[in-house]
């Protein structure tokens, strides 16, 4: 079974329209994965807005979308208020929660649309909007079976994967894989160190076609970024190498970053992954970029 992904959103933390983040994009995260005609959305940052307008130039009829969050900070979510087909009765969202107990994205969903931030409410919203839960960190759809795992970010985040008939795309954002690597030491003194990310990460990442990672810091950034949540793009290099992926897409870009510094990242990265020896691709995530896998 082939997938197709395109890239919506690849920025992190803020917008950052303009001049200089022409080639890699401005808007925040947002993922558009779809197997045969299941659409999947990993989340709904300021790219989901023309997402949107593009489903409805697609489709006449009904839409039909399975919405995954990463997590609630603002570029993750941003851009749903922005989701036209969310205001159309004819389409149906499925917005997935990974804890039983509690409708925690669609509460805060419901939040930003409270009428002291926007002005429409999201009660007023026409499409048919209902929660879907993981059970035990899986969910079916499709045939399409979809894991989630925890990642290590402020006030925690989760990576999804989707995968059907030996097609497997992990999404992985917002995740600092540098406070978990078992060798911190070894790393800290020497940066061509093989940075070892804990098994059950690797597992769940293993062997994907595609696996889209937040590497938002260089090397020379992130030591005074520690805490922040966000990788260093050669650490998700090291990780897609350890899980034998076969394409990895460096996303979630700094908001500093203009496009020649995500050159220069990209270009360290495929370097690293090189000196690996495997059969890795590297590339930077941008805006409007599409894949066959
Ligand atoms: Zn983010
Ligand atoms: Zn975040």
């Amino acid at each position: 079974m082939s997938a197709f992904v395109r890239f919506w959103g690849t920025r992190g933390s803020i917008p950052t329209p303009g001049h200089g983040t022409r080639r890699y994009g401005g808007n925040t995260s947002c993922v558009e994965i779809r197997f045969g005609d299941t659409l999947f959305i990993c989340d709904g940052g300021t790219g989901l807005r023309e997402l949107g307008l593009a489903l409805l130039a697609r489709n006449s009829e009904g839409i039909e979308a399975h919405m995954f969050f990463s997590h609630m900070h603002w570029d993750h979510i941003q851009g749903f208020p922005f989701f036209v087909p969310a205001y159309a009765s004819k389409n149906q969202l499925h917005v997935y929660e990974v804890d039983k107990s509690d409708t925690r994205v669609q509460r805060l969903l419901h939040g930003q649309m409270r009428s002291e931030y926007f002005p429409v409410t999201f009660a007023d919203l026409g499409a048919e909007i209902s929660a879907a839960f993981f059970d035990n960190g899986a969910i079916e759809v499709d045939g399409v079976t979809i894991r989630c795992l925890e990642q290590t970010h402020p006030g925690k985040s989760y990576a999804y994967s989707f995968e059907k008939e030996g097609t497997k795309v992990v999404y992985a954002t917002d995740s600092e894989l540098d406070l978990l690597l078992s060798n911190r030491d070894e790393c800290a003194e020497d940066l061509s160190a093989l940075r070892r990310l804990p098994p059950e990460l690797v597992r769940f990442a293993a062997d994907a076609d595609l696996l889209i990672a937040d590497a938002q810091y260089t090397d020379r950034e992130y030591p005074t970024r520690v805490g922040w949540g966000h990788a260093r793009a050669n650490t998700v290099v090291d990780f897609a190498v350890q899980a034998q992926v076969r394409k990895c897409a460096l996303f979630h870009h700094d908001p500093m970053q203009v496009d020649e510094a995500v050159d220069e990242k990209v270009a360290e990265g495929r370097e690293r992954a090189a000196r690996a020896a495997g059969s890795l691709t590297v590339f930077g995530a941008r805006e409007g970029l599409e894949l066959k896998l």
